[in-house]
């Protein structure tokens, strides 16, 4: 197992099955222009040979299956109900839930126990706006069918100040009545953002959310696992929401995750964009490609940050966020 100076290892993947998406959200890409699959994706059987090797060279639990949009993919189909049958302790996906109506049948036939889907705004003209494509109450239907299914939901949500602030309460409240556990994502200056003025004109931190909440609800914190990445409130007799405070209560000193795109890199942090290619590892038998993980998963570990999140032009679309 391959530890740091900080006691930090690997111990949760996320997989980005594509770098496609059929969203082109304007805090994600710049121009508008849906994002397409990068150059030389692996294909489903890699990227599971590649989970396999990274489960026994660091010592993987947890996996997200992620994109771009992961369930845009064709991989998805054969992917998911074959990691299920992986020694992992949780897995899990991470969607924009425009297709979940169509793969609900085959999601819940694999077993996944849990999905996070991201959604931004109740208002479809909103959602529109901000997802720059995509209709909301095929989302919406996607997530009762999740629930439906005996899936534990999260929904995802990016406060922005110019776009969907006032859509904080509404989503709480929906969320609430669903027993589903509702994640306010601090936006994180990453792509574009990381150049011109929109970052701070759309940011809206841990600080005002809670300020926002508090006018309506009485809440108090509660227990997170202990390298979650989410600060948990709980609203007494009505439910949970967490706060991913990158920013505002960066989370560097406990994070284990590891990220593997879907053209065969491993990145060891968000606000690094070094990374570490695969590929030829994955050419080579089992105990000889481990050998070469190893040296790349070192190398990945040493790019994290040991403190504070400071983002970077990496773009989240390549490695899911
Ligand atoms: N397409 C999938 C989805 O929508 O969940 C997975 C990939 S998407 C990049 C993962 C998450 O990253 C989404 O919840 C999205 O809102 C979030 N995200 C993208 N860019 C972000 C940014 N600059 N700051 C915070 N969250 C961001």
């Amino acid at each position: 197992m391959i530890v740091d100076a900080h006691g930090r290892r690997f111990r949760n993947l996320r997989v980005s099955l594509t770098a496609a998406c059929n969203y082109a959200c304007t805090y994600c890409v710049p121009n508008g222009r849906r994002l397409q699959p990068a150059v030389a994706e692996l294909s489903a059987e890699e990227l599971l040979r590649a989970v396999r090797l990274l489960i026994e060279s660091a010592g993987i639990e947890k996996l997200r299956i992620t994109g771009g949009e992961p369930l845009l993919s064709a991989k998805f189909d054969a992917f998911l109900p074959a990691v299920m049958q992986l020694p992992l302790n949780d897995v899990s996906v991470t969607t924009n839930g425009q297709l979940l109506p169509r793969k609900a049948e085959l999601i819940a036939a694999a077993g996944l126990k849990r999905i996070n889907v991201s959604l931004d705004t109740l208002n479809p003209l909103r959602f529109r706006a901000i997802a720059r494509s995509g209709d909301l109450a095929t989302v919406l239907e996607g997530i009762e069918l999740m629930r439906d299914a005996g899936l534990k939901v999260k929904v995802n949500m990016v406060p922005l100040k110019s776009a969907n602030v006032d859509q904080i309460l509404p989503m709480l409240e929906y969320c609430l009545e669903r027993n589903i556990e509702l994640r306010f994502i601090e936006l994180m200056n990453m792509g574009h953002l990381k150049h011109g003025s929109a970052y701070g004109r759309d940011f809206f931190g841990m600080d005002d959310i809670l300020a926002l909440i508090g006018r309506r609800y009485e809440f108090a914190r509660t227990d997170a696992a202990y390298d979650s990445t989410s600060v948990r409130y709980e609203i007494p007799n009505r439910g949970v929401f967490g706060i991913i405070a990158n920013e505002s209560e960066p989370f560097c000193a406990s994070c284990t995750r590891l990220r593997l795109s879907s053209n065969g890199y491993l990145y060891g942090c968000l606000s690094s964009s070094k990374r570490h290619a695969i590929v030829d590892a994955l050419q080579l038998p089992d105990d000889q490609a481990r050998t070469v993980l190893q040296n790349r998963l070192m190398g990945a570990l040493a790019d994290k940050q040991t403190l504070q999140f400071k983002g970077e032009v990496t773009v989240m679309k390549f490695i899911g966020g």
